[in-house]
């Protein structure tokens, strides 16, 4: 049986449970364990497919097409591991489980209630079979969230179940600086781990989000009030960039908590990999400048995996890359002069979009290098159509109904036949030999995530040939596009996928390797 951390937070949310699970995940996997991660969001809604991302930053997408909260890009990215949508669980969902079994008899005539029915549920995802030697569980939200308490209730029973020895309890709280008094205060701490004992659970390790290291004295008085040795009380220091995060619990010796705890040999681990990307962000090295035409600037974390990929492409190629954030709807040659690349993203709706197709232009004429994701090809594909083939009112159903629809809701989409609904998740793209497509991948065969409605219209596909654009990647029935490019341009490549989301500080991603590599030989020019 696998071994569970659990993750909670109190005090105030956006503490960074996730990167502080993803971390000790990491930490584990560096000494040679496998580790699985999990969400529990006890919000309401079924899943976060729904929610606004003016609210919840980027709505991110696993291989089996469930659209889930961002966390879950911080455990593959981290960790490596490929989730699913029985890794995001939601309070919704599972009083949707059990709403179900109730109407359809499931309960044999018992009254159904919060114990032990919604708590049983909620331990079936938790035990959800994993190959892994551990499972990091994030429970979402503050500790004290009404929503919440029946998943304190439920891994708390899950601890009884499976012996205390098994599971690992480990709390993430603020103590907050006061300037007057100058000192950091330990009071919500104190507070925040008696509430999470309220509820029969007692923090095995606190991870204190401070903004300097906690003395020794602060982490005695922390560990006296909160029943745990002064040894297990982590200072989570803000760092500039969360890749530092497992060498800063490294350095507090965290594994050797965990090792304490589950009774695990104590071990030195191969941090190599963070150290890499720890020399990277201090080494002196060239800045190429990416023009990112979007427009969900104003939410920080819309992007959030669109500028992760950027950076892991920035290791791999030894630059950092700096992203000039350009509104699509004020897009100008002028706003896009002195970028070594232009990136179009993902996005829906009308606004903005006519920024995004002039920008497409602006790099096809420039010959400046070119990556659309998404929205991102399709816009290129409009600019070929209206400005190359000359075909004036092309455009995208989604856009204009009045238009000759070079992108629209083509029926050999998957999901057409559910009235229209998202393409979601991963499916496979052949890609044509002796391509900029084939270059990039070095193989034929590859696997990208979707998240979109419309779709080239492929009846257009040898006008396109004809004139440069090449349809380079398509499903595996040829009958739906999946990569664009254009053969006389330095660098000008557009997926109709997202691949940010497989993208890994590790490795990154081909198609934005090969993009920022584009972009540090525009440099030269
Ligand atoms: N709005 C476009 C579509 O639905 C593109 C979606 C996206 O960029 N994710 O096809």
């Amino acid at each position: 049986m696998a071994k569970y951390i659990f993750i909670t937070g109190g005090v105030v949310s956006s503490l960074g449970k996730g990167v502080a699970a993803a971390s000790c995940g990491a930490l584990l996997q560096s000494r040679g364990y496998s580790v699985h991660a999990r969400k529990f969001d006890p919000y309401l809604n079924i899943d976060p497919g729904t929610m606004s991302p003016f609210q919840h930053g980027e709505v991110y997408v696993t291989n089996d097409g469930f659209e889930t909260d961002l966390d879950l890009g911080y455990y593959e990215r981290f960790l490596g591991v490929r989730l699913s949508r029985n890794d995001s669980v939601s309070g919704g969902r599972i009083y949707w489980d059990v709403l179900n079994a109730e109407r359809h008899g499931d309960y044999l005539g018992a009254t159904v209630q919060m114990i032990p029915h919604v708590s049983n549920k909620i331990k079936e995802y938790i035990a959800a079979p994993t190959d892994t030697d551990f499972v990091v569980c994030e429970i979402g939200g503050t500790v004290g969230d009404i929503e919440g308490k029946i998943f304190l209730e439920s891994i708390r029973q899950f601890a009884n179940d499976v012996g205390r020895k098994n599971v690992m309890f480990v709390h993430l709280t603020l103590a907050p600086y006061l300037d007057k008094s100058g000192e950091l205060k330990t009071k919500p701490t104190q507070m925040s781990v008696r509430e999470l004992l309220e509820n029969g659970i007692q923090a095995d390790m606190l991870i204190v989000r401070t903004p300097r290291m906690l003395t020794s004295d602060e982490r005695a008085k922390i560990g006296m009030f909160c029943n745990l040795p002064a040894k297990n009380v982590i200072s989570g220091i803000d760092v500039d960039n969360i890749y530092k995060i497992p060498l800063a619990y490294d350095a507090q010796h965290v594994f050797d908590i965990i090792a304490d705890h589950f009774d695990l040999p104590n071990a030195a681990g191969n941090m190599d990999k963070f150290q890499r990307i720890e020399h990277y962000l201090s080494a002196d090295l060239p800045h190429v400048k990416i023009g990112v035409v979007g427009k969900y600037f104003d939410v920080p974390d819309a992007y959030k995996s669109l500028n992760e990929a950027l950076f892991h492409a920035g290791i791999q190629n030894n630059v950092h890359v700096d992203i000039e954030k350009i509104n699509a709807e004020h897009f100008s040659s002028a706003s896009a002069a002195g970028c070594d690349g232009i990136l179009v993203p993902g996005g829906f709706g009308t606004r903005g979009v006519n920024g995004k197709i002039a920008a497409a232009t602006y790099a096809r004429e420039t010959g400046t290098p070119y990556m659309g994701i998404c929205l991102g090809m399709q816009v290129a594909v409009i600019d070929f159509a209206r400005n190359v083939l000359g075909i004036e009112n092309a455009d995208s159903t989604e856009f204009s109904k009045n238009c000759t629809p070079v992108i629209n809701i083509m029926p050999d989409h998957d999901a057409a036949d559910m009235g229209g609904t998202l393409r979601l998740g991963a499916y496979p793209c052949v890609i044509t030999p002796d391509t900029l497509a084939h270059k990039i991948y070095g193989e034929t065969q590859i696997s990208e995530r979707h998240r979109h409605r419309y779709e080239m219209d492929m009846s257009f596909a040898d006008q396109f040939e004809r004139a440069g654009m090449i349809i380079s990647g398509r499903s595996p029935d040829g009958r739906l596009p999946e990569i664009v490019e254009l053969k006389n341009h330095p660098f000008f490549i557009a997926g109709q996928f997202h691949p940010e989301f497989q993208s890994g500080p590790y490795h990154g991603h081909p198609m934005f390797n090969a993009f920022i590599a584009a972009a540090v030989r525009h440099t030269g020019k």
